[in-house]
This record gives structure tokens, sequence and C-alpha cells, in this order.
């Protein structure tokens, strides 16, 4: 049988997928992975069609695998869960998340780990389908099973949506801390919930960037009502050693009935004065009454401009190209 696994959006490898590719190809079917969302005139006839997405953003995207392969399994986070369909643990019949199996070979270029060490989240977020689709915390894994082992080097993507929810955090930390591993926690630890005994854990362990050659934890202030409880996390995170600089926080934006955009500059202003990179995610693209330019301009500054110091916000022109 031939497999097409498809990467519909995500920089870093799709868990999903690789769990498909091994549990296929231990059933002796051949498997490709690719990012084209359409069949180019070489490609060979599929009899399966993945897709794998997890960003709302992508819905367009989706689409158009979905024109091309009317027949496609497409799942992932970025499916609403009411409307998604099978999931890869659905099609690899395992009742839970124990299906641990990666291919990393469809990733050649690759060369850290990845993975996750527990599952669920303990909050419920209205915009967010992990509570839906994972329930309370638990436990998955142990760093020996995230870590592909000697040879590889000592850097683990770990993709747990609530590391601190889960049960065994404290032996997770310890074998991070005695592996001497980097470890790149992208999805975010829960900076609302977190207390002094974890965030004297997270000072204690080498935490990075994606590309692990700088020093980034990595949260979310999505909501204004937050504030507050926010900002009291990230006292605690500072007592602990992890100063503002060292935080990328996650800013949910287009989703909020009330949202304005002198609510969206607050929060952004609010982040910076404590050295916070503010990374906004738009939920969806819309502007509010005073401005011509959207979300997606502002996520663009923020991202792109703004930390150069050069352009303020209110004098960027989004079809002007930076000097
Ligand atoms: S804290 Fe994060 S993972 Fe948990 S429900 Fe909210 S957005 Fe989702």
């Amino acid at each position: 049988m031939n497999v097409r696994l498809t990467q519909i959006d995500g920089k870093l490898p799709n868990i999903a997928l690789m769990k498909l590719a091994h549990w296929h190809r231990s059933r002796g079917d051949t498997v490709f992975l690719t990012r084209d969302l359409e069949p180019d005139l070489f490609e060979e006839k599929s009899d399966v069609v993945y897709g794998s997405t997890i960003f709302t953003a992508s819905a367009k995207r989706t689409e158009r695998l979905r024109r091309a392969f009317p027949d496609a399994i497409i799942s992932g986070t970025g499916i609403n869960p009411k409307t998604g369909g099978i999931t890869v643990e659905q099609t690899i019949r395992s009742n839970s998340w124990n299906y641990e199996n990666y291919d990393y070979s469809i990733y050649p270029e690759f060369d850290a780990s990845i993975g996750f060490t527990q599952r669920g989240c303990r909050l419920k977020c209205k915009f967010c389908g992990v509570h839906t689709k994972e329930g309370k915390p638990i436990s998955l894994n142990n760093i020996s099973n995230v870590w592909r082992g000697e040879g590889h080097p000592k850097k683990l993507h770990l993709l747990d949506n609530d590391f601190f929810g889960q049960p065994d955090w404290r032996q997770v930390i310890a074998q991070i801390r005695l592996g001497g591993f980097k470890v790149c926690m992208s999805q975010g630890v829960n900076t609302r919930l977190i207390n002094v005994e974890g965030a004297e854990a997270l000072a204690g362990i080498e935490y990075r960037n994606t590309d692990f050659d700088k020093r980034q934890l990595y949260t979310a202030w999505d909501n204004i009502g937050d504030e507050a409880i926010f900002f009291r996390g990230i006292d605690i995170l500072e007592n602990a050693g992890i100063p503002g600089k060292h935080i990328m926080a996650y800013m949910l934006v287009g989703f909020d009935p009330k949202e304005t955009w002198d609510r969206i500059l607050h929060r952004y202003q609010r982040m910076r004065e404590r050295q916070i990179m503010p990374y906004p995610m738009v939920f969806e693209d819309k502007t509010y009454p005073g401005d011509w330019r959207t979300l997606k301009h502002f996520q663009r500054w923020a991202i792109r401009l703004a930390r150069s110091g050069n352009i303020a916000w209110r004098d960027y022109n989004p079809h002007m190209r930076a000097a």
C-alpha cells in the first residue's frame, strides 16, 4: 500500500505523521512525507492520504488538501474537535496515547529528539481543543523514552501542553538535569498555574528556543482578564532566576469579542515593559475601529519589526517595505 503523509503546517516534525509512518512501515507499506497540498504530475497514486494540521489558521490550506484528495484522513489540533474526523490513535487502533513509536526517517535533516512526557491539560480554554481531545493530564513518557539515545544530540523538543499538570514532573525534571539535556518546551508552560517549586525546577534546566541556540522559555497570555495572574506567575519565574528577556509569550488575538486595539496594545506594552517577547497568534484576522490595519499586520510587525526597535506600531505601514 502506498501512503501519503501531508504536513499542512508547523515548522517542527509532526509527531502524528511520524507515528503513522512507523505504523504503516511496520505493516510493510510504502510511506512518503510531503508538504505539497496538491499532487504534482509525477506523484504516484496513493492508497491512503493523511493530513495533519496544528493551527486553526491553516483552515484554507486544509481545504486545499481536501479538494485535491476528498478521501484524505485529516486530523490534528488545527481541526475543530467537533467536526474533526478520525484521529491518528483511531487509525492505529490504540486505545490510548500509548503508540509511542516514531519514524524519524521521514525528517532526515532533524537531529534532535521530539515527544511528549505528558498529555492533557488542567485548564479548559475556550479556543483550545486539548482538554476535549486529551482530557486531564497524565504522565506518558520519561526522558529516556523521548531521547533517541546514544549517538544523538542531547536536545529535546517536549511538546507537552501542561508539563506541571502531570504527576511525574519532578522525576522528568531530575532526568533532564542528570542527563544534561537541553530542552525546548515550545508549547509553553502555564504561567497562570506556576508555583515556586515549579519555577525553581525550570530555572535549574537548560530551557532553549527551537534552534537550541538561545535561552528561551515559552508561555502565553491570551486573555486580558488574566493580567494579574499572568504577572504573578512572571514574578515567580523572575524570583526563581528566569528573567523576562528569556520569556516568549504567545498572545492570542482575534478571539475575545470585547477586544479592541487599546486592549491589544496594553497587553503588548505590559509584556515589553518586563522585557518579555510577545508573539501574537491570530485566531481570526480582522480589524477594530480606529485602525485600518489588521491583526495579521500587527502580528507581522510584532514578530519581524518591533524586535529591531526601529518601527513603532503607529508608524508601521504594512504596504511599505522595511528599509
Ligand atoms: S492552558 Fe493551553 S493547552 Fe491548556 S486548555 Fe488552555 S490553551 Fe489549551
